[in-house]
């Protein structure tokens, strides 16, 4: 068994900043990715500083690239499977078979999509159908499109979208739960509402071309946008006991911090905005609490801890 002082489980933009922040502040790291994030659909990812339009697989590329500066960060492409122990002497096992021991741990697991129901949505989704105009919003600016959404969270988007086109309609795929209000207020602002469930989204190289409804309705367009069903990455959080809201998001305190000893969560497994520049942000905030609780525990209980960091 190896023993690390903090373990990573999930090695997306905010499991790799608090590897950078830990391997420089000389903590010995494990992180334990197996390689799925949610934007392995999309071809380019926006928003990030510095990194605009990059590929998810490129930006963790160089991100890996950077850290193997620190010699005390080790990379594991395996699933963590079952977790146990308490604050000091976690141990993990992994699917794969490998265990380690480890101080701390941090869930950086983030989020996975409920498989689409709608024919055809997968064939477009991360191509020409989103699910953040904030992420893909200007390559679809000024284009016909369709929000597919229902209820209150339709309106919510509704009003969104309106900052990048005003050419889009919004299909609620079937039963609705918009009142009469938000009708009302959708119509005010020119907004159709089409009810009737969709049949199939037709598409040519993964570019929607229409969407058509099961009343034989063809709403064409260059683009969608919809709200995904989420879960999150991993159950292994809940099972050791973390706090969830019942958006099934972990509670943090501002480092990171969960309710469980020695447990802490970074990025969309633990904020509902969901950004990679986020992500990575609460990585390096989680990171920093790490490492100031491994201090100060260093700090009060010297002869443990002399001449273990790397
Ligand atoms: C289609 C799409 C497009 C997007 N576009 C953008 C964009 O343009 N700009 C932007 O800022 N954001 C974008 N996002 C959001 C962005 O992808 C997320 O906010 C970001 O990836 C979150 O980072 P994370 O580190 O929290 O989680 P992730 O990047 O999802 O990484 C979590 C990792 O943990 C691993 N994992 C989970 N459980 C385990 C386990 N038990 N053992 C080992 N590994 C595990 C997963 O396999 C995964 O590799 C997009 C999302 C989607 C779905």
């Amino acid at each position: 068994m190896q023993f690390f002082d903090v373990a990573i489980i999930g090695g997306g933009p905010a499991g790799l900043n608090a590897a950078l922040v830990l391997g420089r502040a000389r903590k010995r790291v494990v992180v334990i990715d197996e390689g799925r994030p949610r934007n392995r659909v999309t071809r380019e990812s926006h928003g990030f500083l510095t990194r605009d339009g990059i590929s998810p697989g490129e930006f963790r590329r160089i991100a890996k690239e950077q850290i193997q500066a620190y010699p005390s960060v080790h990379f594991v492409e395996e699933t963590a499977h079952t977790i146990s122990g308490e604050d000091g002497n976690f141990q993990i096992t992994t699917g794969q078979g490998s265990t380690f021991r480890t101080k701390k741990l941090l869930f950086a697991v983030g989020m996975k999509d409920v498989p689409l129901e709608i024919n055809g949505l997968q064939e477009v989704y991360g191509k020409s159908a989103f699910v953040c105009p904030y992420c893909d919003g200007w390559e679809l600016r000024d284009q016909h499109l369709v929000l597919i959404g229902k209820g209150a969270r339709a309106l919510h988007s509704a009003k969104m979208l309106a900052g990048w086109t005003p050419h889009y309609v919004v299909c609620t795929n079937g039963p609705d739960e918009l009142t009469e209000e938000e009708r009302e207020e959708l119509k005010l602002h020119n907004v159709p509402v089409f009810d009737a469930p969709i049949q199939q989204i037709n598409s040519k190289d993964g570019m929607v071309e229409q969407v058509i409804l099961k009343d034989g309705t063809q709403l064409n367009c260059t683009g969608i946008f919809f709200a995904p069903n989420l879960v999150p990455g991993s159950d292994l959080p809940r099972e050791l006991g973390c706090q969830v809201t019942e958006t099934s998001t972990i509670v943090v305190d501002a480092f990171g911090k969960t309710n469980v000893p020695g447990i802490y969560s970074a990025g969309d497994a633990a904020t509902q905005m969901y950004q990679a520049i986020a992500a990575a942000s609460m990585g390096a905030l989680a990171g920093v609490g790490i490492n100031n609780e491994l201090l100060a525990e260093a700090w009060n209980s010297p002869s443990d801890t002399k001449g273990e960091s790397e």
